[in-house]
């Protein structure tokens, strides 16, 4: 039985053209890109062609862009690179209650160095109100980190009038654009961005591999030090395969556009009207349009995400509870409580979120188990039995 797997937002499968690009460059070349001789200067041309695509892609100059080592690596160098740059013109730094823990944390241990924090509230879809940002900025803001699409909920962020303001108080703004790379329009221009953070295997690359484009002239410093790779930014030898599958990869989701969203898209409906019609009791998270293709998160009354996660697991079919990097904490998401969601509603969300490699027929399949293990589930739950007595006395 072929698995269906409903968790890109999590990771995606490595493309076949991806993988052979990586291994082509496992078995040929081996050069250090900063060495002068031919092995060298091949590793160092394939490296640069795939810069060249993401610059494309981003609408900026090859030397903006910065390899990683990941979405993790990118936003940490720019929450804490350009909050120490900035040390001395303020202390003050605005970002939302949604971003990732890769954003969160790197604040929180900037707390610790004395910088202030404001953590943005959003709406009860997941979004940031662009008037809530131009109120919290002082006089010592340096910093506004604020993501492009949430993760979990698939929610877009109103990033280009917040780039305008940012522009206009002279705040250097940053993006998480991890989930949106690939799949929306990430000019950093027309966004307004002074930074952005991206990851390979959101998009069918590599683990272990990102990128941080850092406009010309944005105040930053390295969190490690070591060689003057990637302009002293991210010093060490560079992920050379790991590059050129992130650039196979960026190059292939620009060439299928739009084109492929419009798919997830449809996918993803026919599942929500799917579970609306089928299953009581349940309710959307996240934005009815500004929202990601490929991203559904529902709560589903009276049970916990876990169990169907386990059940559904059975059936051949791999989901995620409210995050997959809070899953294995029994907390409940730190974006449904943002969004107004009370812990005990938010133990029963599910994240389902598609890509390249999901049919119609996967959806068909979902529709078929869903139901059932909700309801077998239900059947067992204390609380389920108390709300139906509640309705009957009603
Ligand atoms: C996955 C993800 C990250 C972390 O990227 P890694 O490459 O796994 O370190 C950061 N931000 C968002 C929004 C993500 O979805």
């Amino acid at each position: 039985m072929g698995r269906i797997y409903l968790d890109n937002n999590a990771t995606t499968p490595v493309r076949p053209e991806v993988a052979e690009a990586l291994a082509g460059m496992l078995k040929g070349c081996y050069g250090n890109p900063s060495t002068l001789y031919c092995i060298g200067q091949e590793a160092h041309v394939e490296m640069e062609h795939a810069r060249d695509v993401m610059a494309g892609i981003l609408g900026c100059n090859r030397e903006e862009v910065i390899f990683t080592s990941g979405g993790t690596e990118s936003d940490n160098i720019a929450v804490l690179g350009v909050a120490r740059a900035n040390r001395k013109k303020g202390n003050h730094i605005i970002t939302t209650k949604i971003e990732h823990h890769a954003v969160l944390n790197p604040c929180k241990a900037l707390e610790k160095e004395g910088f202030s924090v404001t953590y943005l509230p959003v709406d009860k879809y997941g979004m940031v109100d662009p008037a809530d940002v131009e109120r919290s900025i002082t006089s010592g803001t340096v910093l506004i980190s604020i993501m492009h699409a949430n993760n979990e909920v698939g929610t877009i962020q109103p990033i280009a009038e917040i780039g305008k303001m940012a522009r206009a108080h002279k705040i250097t703004f940053h993006t998480d654009a991890v989930q949106s790379f690939g799949k929306l329009s990430v000019n950093v221009n027309e966004l307004g961005v002074d930074l952005l953070s991206a990851s390979s295997h959101k998009i069918y690359g590599p683990k272990g591999v990102g990128l941080l484009y850092v406009r010309k002239g944005t105040k930053i410093l390295p969190i490690m030090f070591g060689g003057h790779q990637e302009r002293s930014l991210r010093p060490g030898t560079e992920n050379v395969p790991g590059v050129v599958g992130f650039g196979k990869a960026a190059e292939l989701m620009a060439a299928e556009g739009p084109a492929e969203e419009a798919r997830l898209l449809k996918l993803r409906e026919r599942l929500w009207e799917g579970i609306k019609a089928n299953v009581p009791h349940v309710k959307l998270n996240g934005h009815p349009t500004m929202r990601l293709a490929g991203t559904l998160n529902v709560i589903f009354e009276y049970v916990e995400g876990e169990s169907i996660i386990l059940s559904l697991d059975e059936h051949g079919i791999c989901a995620a509870s409210g995050s997959a990097c809070t899953s294995d904490a029994l907390e409940p998401s730190h974006v449904l409580a943002a969004m107004g969601v009370p812990p005990e509603k938010s133990h029963g969300a599910l994240r389902m979120s598609f890509g390249r490699e999901n049919t119609e027929q996967d959806v068909d399949k979902v529709l078929e188990a869903l139901p059932k293990v909700v309801e077998k589930l239900r059947s067992f739950s204390p609380i389920y039995k108390d709300f139906l007595k509640q309705q009957q006395t009603a």
